[in-house]
């Protein structure tokens, strides 16, 4: 039997993040010669004082299973990072550590969502918000916001949005794919919306924290009225070159922990052990230890922004956290460039790939049709050479 699949994994699209990342990978391995600036990865090797730890980790017969929500005193360290960073005050009940962030956000999308609840999503937003509301059978609902509002969302646009199913809202800053950052002013504003409606939760994913290049990072749990209804999601992909090592965490309230640990039990049970001890290196050192990496990404940030500004078509917002410029390329549409088509932000994707040979992401699949998401966590060089061979490509 071909294709004896269920509906819910029929109905599942494909992370576009995931899939442009394979086919970048298939590409090279076939010898041409791909410019892949399309998955959200730092270039960077994880730090010596992490590894160390990993690898005395090892050493020290760390292998048997942990517990499901995690070491007690690395969710005692994650308690102390949220209250050094965040002035946030959790206690280790309130703690439950994942498989990445990517699993953090499913597990309190499973353990909240029923089917046919609303579920708000910021637009843009990251790839798999939408899909793992899906597979909760919750429906996914778009906030639209565009360039014009550096991709933010008006308190207004955030009200009109809410109807009675609405049961939860995600929002994320730094945001992935349009780099913005909320402020403390706009969040509070946001939340005075909130106030209204007690029986809406709200997600914060934080994982872009500290790639921030100016504006303070603010996190929504702070506002006190909004403290018992805010998941805040966090983890150690992005800051600390980490991303193969797959931890996330949350801190919540201790009812949807407790919950969060009960679907992980049945799921993937506690995260890797070698990776939960070096966790516990990694959220104790100052963030000045990681600094270095996030003068590059800003470094990189105004070459990338410099680079493009010089081809004609590409309308752009100054990101001002996280490793992505979301260009507005819909001024393409409906063109044809070297005899071939370009009627949507995929056309435009593909076109980039099979003519310059640079992997970039649609914006169709962060819900903005007109932009693409370019991923500038590569080095110089890299960056320099793709936006010379997009803006070659595009000469007509
Ligand atoms: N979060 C990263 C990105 O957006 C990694 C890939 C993924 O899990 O989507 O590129």
């Amino acid at each position: 039997m071909e294709n004896n699949l269920s509906d819910r994994i029929n109905n599942l699209p494909v992370s576009a993040t995931l899939a442009m990342a394979a086919k970048t990978r298939e590409l090279k391995e076939k010898g041409i010669d791909i410019i892949g600036l399309s998955l959200g990865e730092p270039d960077f090797n994880t730090p010596d004082f992490i590894k160390k730890v990993a690898k005395q980790a090892i050493d020290d017969n760390y292998n048997s299973y942990t517990p499901v929500d995690g070491y007690s005193d690395l969710k005692k360290s994650i308690c102390n990072k949220f209250l050094r960073d965040n002035c946030l005050k959790y206690e280790t009940n309130q703690i439950v550590v994942s498989t990445g962030a990517k699993q953090s956000i499913a597990n309190a999308v499973q353990v909240l969502i029923n089917p046919g609840d609303d579920v708000l999503l910021v637009a843009p937003y990251w790839v798999s918000y939408s899909a793992i509301v899906m597979l909760a059978e919750g429906n996914p609902i778009e906030v639209r916001s565009d360039i014009s509002s550096d991709f933010k969302i008006t308190p207004l646009q955030l009200e009109n949005s809410i109807t009675k199913k609405t049961k939860l809202l995600i929002i994320n800053s730094p945001n992935n794919p349009s780099g913005s950052v909320y402020t403390e002013k706009e969040f509070l504003e946001l939340s005075k919306v909130l106030e209204k409606y007690p029986e809406i939760y709200i997600l914060s994913d934080e994982i872009y924290e500290h790639i921030n290049y100016g504006v303070p990072h603010f996190s929504f749990a702070k506002i006190p009225s909004m403290f018992k209804r805010t998941i805040t999601v966090n983890g150690l992909a992005k800051a600390f070159a980490m991303t193969g090592w797959r931890i996330g965490y949350i801190g919540a309230p201790a009812w949807i922990a407790k919950a969060c640990t009960k679907m992980q039990g049945q799921i993937t049970s506690g995260a890797n052990c070698i990776a939960q001890r070096a966790t516990i290196a990694a959220l104790e050192a100052p963030p000045s230890k990681i600094k270095y990496m996030v003068d590059e990404f800003k470094s990189r940030r105004q070459l990338i922004i410099e680079l493009l500004k010089s081809i004609n078509g590409f309308k752009l917002n100054e990101p001002k956290g996280a490793f992505y410029i979301f260009p507005d390329i819909s001024e393409f549409f409906g063109k044809k460039i070297k005899g071939k088509r370009i009627n949507n932000a995929s056309d435009f994707t593909i076109y980039l790939l099979e003519e310059a040979h640079v992997a970039t992401v649609t914006g169709d699949a962060f819900g903005s049709p007109k932009n693409i998401r370019i991923s500038y966590a590569a080095s110089k060089e890299e960056i320099k050479e793709a936006i010379d061979r997009i803006k070659l490509s595009l000469e007509f």
